[in-house]
């Protein structure tokens, strides 16, 4: 039962995607320079003084007041520490394994890290 609605979702997903579209902005395409530029600073980011947490499942930045908000569910499975982005390979990995990422016309696109928690997620 959920497998067909996994089959309709992936499929719905396929035909609304368009990199040209606004809605796609979100998303960089594998070597491209604007996906090479985006990792450059999200390693620069994580090497701050202060750098913020990652929630791979809502594929968010997260402060620390953000992170004692966000459900504990995804803070003690999916939290990633920043560290991890050290270099491209690492945020590509991520990025495959929990899903963050959309294929057109044979080409990988790597969805951008979300500035901030949704706020469905966030208000709880
Ligand atoms: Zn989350």
């Amino acid at each position: 039962m959920s497998q067909n609605e996994n089959e309709k979702s992936h499929s719905a997903l396929g035909q609304e995607f368009n990199p040209n579209d606004q809605d796609s902005q979100d998303f960089l395409a594998d070597g491209s320079p604007e996906l090479a530029q985006y990792i450059a600073t999200l390693i620069s980011g994580a090497r701050e003084t202060n750098p913020r947490s990652i929630c791979a499942s809502c594929w968010c930045f997260l402060t620390w007041s953000q992170k004692q908000s966000h459900p504990t569910e995804h803070v003690e499975k999916y939290l990633q520490r920043p560290s991890k982005f050290s270099n491209s390979e690492e945020f590509k990995t991520l990025a495959l394994n929990y899903g963050h990422i959309k294929e057109k016309n044979g080409i990988i696109w790597f969805q951008k890290i979300r500035d901030k928690p949704l706020t469905c997620i966030q208000s709880v």
